[in-house]
């Protein structure tokens, strides 16, 4: 099926949203997607206004056989929500939210952005735990499960998943929860974009009442020191703060979040001279200013590779291998990131979700960072290589949010064996088509 024949079919489907094809004006910003390195050329971008559009698509879409790319935040980081030659449904007119402070419940549109989630609750003192980046999509973050600041104190963003209504292959639209299809339920809890395109998450919500955070930053020469001193201080930590690392080749910085109705000042003790004097960074008490802070370092257009998996323990080897892998990247802004874990999120049963990985202490990323596409070999093959060595220290299961690459291996490895065949049913059952398959795929057979 030729570019003209499908854009002709769409525009033919009778869309309220725009559409626009190659050569169009708009087609050049409408493409765009978070990750520089997703430079596709799609036959029609078209932005969807309402459930009505998003069957139309999904029907012409399943009809013509033609790839379709569902874009809630486009933050994919292998560019999954756009293609050539087939059709992207974005989103991102569809992102309203609407809290209800009284019963602190939070409706959220699939094309919403985790700023547009944080900044509807905080003026109620409330919070749904997402990400850690204001202008990553909901959507897709919380397909995948959805971790960040809070996740320890509160759990995933999927353990505060109250409904879902979506678009199935078939052009049906259901509301599923835990008691409506729970199965349909459980596999959109992690299963990413495999089953349908979501129009509306209903999360409850949780308090958002005193956050503060701190920031210490060492020189390379003491990286190593300082993340062990830091896991020592993690280990021992309440559920209430939570710890992270960037290390870059220019050195580590430390960031620790605590929240809670009253802020313990003692507890910052067993943080500070981590590993002796480190600078002393800014400090938040605003919880949405502070998700801001690394909007501009992960900007769009800018060029990424990235893989993740979880560390049960962070033990002197796996600080040895960060400290090499981060001086080893070949530019300034890449970094190995790492987020802890634990808390809420563990004391979920592993089943309750597709997400799996509960009981991993830690989430890390290697994440090479350029802007001069004659650094792509170099920054990948850096990627890479450096993903390879976490990824022998990590456990078998992974988050399929975090994953440059799409290989079929990622699924099937990530939800291990016993769920991915689980999966594999769900899909044979919602979408066996496999209308649905720009994504962490689980194929139907
Ligand atoms: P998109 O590119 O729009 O979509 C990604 C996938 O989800 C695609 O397959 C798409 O089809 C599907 N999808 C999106 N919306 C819908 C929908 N409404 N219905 C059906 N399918 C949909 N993850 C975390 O858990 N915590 C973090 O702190 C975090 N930080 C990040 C920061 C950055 C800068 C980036 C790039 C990613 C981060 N991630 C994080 C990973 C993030 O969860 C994934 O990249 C996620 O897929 C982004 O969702 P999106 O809607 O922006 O992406």
């Amino acid at each position: 099926m030729t570019v003209q024949e499908i854009l002709a079919g769409v525009r033919a489907a009778g869309v309220a949203g725009d559409v626009v094809g190659p050569g169009e004006p708009g087609y050049d910003l409408r493409r765009r997607v978070w990750n520089g390195c997703a430079d596709r050329q799609p036959a029609a971008i078209i932005r969807a206004e309402g459930v009505e559009d998003v069957r139309r698509v999904v029907a012409i879409a399943a009809r013509m056989g033609c790839p379709l790319a569902v874009r809630g935040g486009g933050h994919s980081l292998p560019g999954l929500s756009t293609c050539d030659g087939g059709i992207v449904l974005d989103l991102g007119a569809m992102n309203g939210v609407t809290v209800d402070p009284d019963r602190a419940i939070a409706r959220v549109g699939g094309g919403a952005l985790l700023g547009d989630l944080d900044r509807a609750g905080a003026p109620h003192g409330l919070v749904v735990p997402a990400g850690v980046i204001s202008h990553t999509g909901a959507g897709g973050l919380t397909l995948g499960g959805g971790m960040g600041w809070l996740s320890r104190r509160y759990g995933l963003t999927i353990d505060h998943l109250a409904e879902v209504t979506l678009v199935t292959a078939a052009g049906e639209v259901r509301t599923v929860d835990a008691d409506r299809d729970p199965d349909l339920f459980w596999g959109l809890k992690g299963g990413g974009g495999n089953f349908g395109v979501v129009i509306e998450f209903v999360f409850r919500m949780k308090p958002l009442d005193r956050v503060e955070t701190r920031s210490w930053t060492y020189p390379p020469g003491m990286m190593r020191s300082a993340l062990l001193a830091l896991a020592a201080a993690a280990e021992a930590a309440p559920d209430t703060l939570t710890c992270s690392a960037f290390v870059t080749p220019a050195g580590l910085s430390l960031t620790v979040l605590q929240s809670g109705t009253e802020i313990d000042a003692g507890a910052w003790d067993a943080f500070a001279n981590l590993a002796g004097p480190g600078a002393d960074g800014p400090r938040y008490t605003d919880f949405v200013a502070f998700q801001s802070r690394g909007d501009a370092h992960v900007s769009w257009g800018r060029r990424y590779y990235a893989r993740g998996g979880f560390l049960e323990r962070l033990d002197p080897g796996t600080a040895d291998t960060i400290t090499d892998i981060a001086t080893a990247m070949p530019t300034a802004d890449s970094e190995v990131y790492l987020i802890q874990l634990g808390g809420a999120v563990a004391r979920v049963p592993e089943d309750d979700a597709a997400y799996s990985g509960r009981a991993a202490g830690w989430y890390w990323i290697v994440q090479p960072l350029w802007d001069d596409p004659a650094q792509d070999a170099a920054c990948l093959a850096a990627g890479r290589a450096g993903a390879k060595l976490m990824a022998a220290r990590s456990m078998a299961v992974n988050y399929v949010n975090e994953q440059a690459d799409t290989d079929p291996s990622i699924a099937s490895q990530a939800y291990g064996a016993t769920k991915f065949r689980r999966l594999q049913a769900l899909k044979r059952r919602w979408d066996p088509g496999n209308v649905f398959r720009l994504n962490q795929n689980i194929p139907p057979e």
